[in-house]
């Protein structure tokens, strides 16, 4: 009997660790093989912002950043719209901005004569500030529109009086030496953390009057912030200027696979 019980039990054994060996071989994680710089560790900072890599235009005591900001009254965090719009003394391109605002608490007026004003990347694609809560206007004219280009995805308006929030993703335009465009400006915008423009590609400027057209202009220049003879207020604006990122060349053809790591609950097939 145990001379038949030897073999068996050294088979088992075999197998196992044959078993073993072929897991730990074939459960080593895919990589990509691409040599990646680690990414810069930032604060994101309060809900809100302004992050750590964040330049702060307005953090509600003064508008020294804003050519024609001496117009524009401020009290308290914010500043109201005043006397003429302002635009930023330093230009910029692509970039993420942030924004917050509030149309005027006391209703008055209706369509684009009630709490209008609007963010103009580049100082010519405008993202249409409104007060759109319960207040008809064409749609592409409506808060978050690009203005006359794209209507919002959903109407995320608040009531009046309230704040809001504006986060844009901008990309600029560019232009080849004939002053053609070779890249249209691209824009993403969630109003109060929502979706309402999605990568949307323009069409050329946003002029109200005229059908969009581009014409080539710099890599950078200023924002500008619009008054329209309504008192919008403004606070906590900050942006990130935005450069692309170099993708740097795989180290082999064949991705090299990671040394098995702590074994991981089961069910999370994902880092
Ligand atoms: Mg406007």
């Amino acid at each position: 009997m145990k001379r038949r019980v030897l073999p068996m039990v050294c088979c088992l054994a075999a197998a196992v660790l044959t078993t073993t060996f072929l897991t730990a071989a074939f459960s080593a994680e895919w990589v990509s093989g691409i040599p990646w710089k680690e990414p810069p560790v930032i604060d994101p900072g309060p809900p809100g912002g302004p992050p750590s890599d964040a330049i702060v235009l307005f953090d509600g005591k003064d508008l020294s950043q804003w050519e024609g900001g001496e117009k524009w009254t401020i009290e308290d965090d914010f500043a109201i719209s005043k006397g003429g719009g302002i635009q930023t003394k330093q230009p910029f391109g692509d970039c993420q901005l942030h924004v917050e605002w509030a149309s005027p608490e006391k209703v008055e007026g209706h369509g684009q004569g009630r709490g209008n004003s609007g963010v103009y990347l580049m100082g010519k694609y405008e993202v249409q500030i409104l007060d759109s809560y319960e207040n008809e206007t064409y749609f592409d004219g409506q808060a978050g529109a690009l203005y006359k280009q794209s209507p919002p995805l959903v109407n995320a308006c608040r009531k009046p009086g309230e704040w809001q929030t504006f986060d844009i993703v901008f990309k600029a335009p560019q232009f080849d030496a004939d002053g053609k465009v070779t890249k249209p400006a691209v824009m993403t915008v969630l109003h109060n953390g929502v979706l309402i423009q999605d990568h949307f590609e323009l069409k050329g400027e946003t002029a109200w009057h005229k059908p969009p057209e581009y014409h080539a202009h710099p890599p950078k220049l200023p924002i500008h912030l619009q008054f329209h003879g309504d008192a919008v207020r403004f606070r906590n604006i900050w942006i990130r200027e935005l450069t692309p990122r170099p993708v740097p060349e795989p180290v082999s053809d064949k991705p090299v696979p990671e040394k098995p790591g702590p074994e991981k609950p089961k069910g999370d097939k994902q880092k």
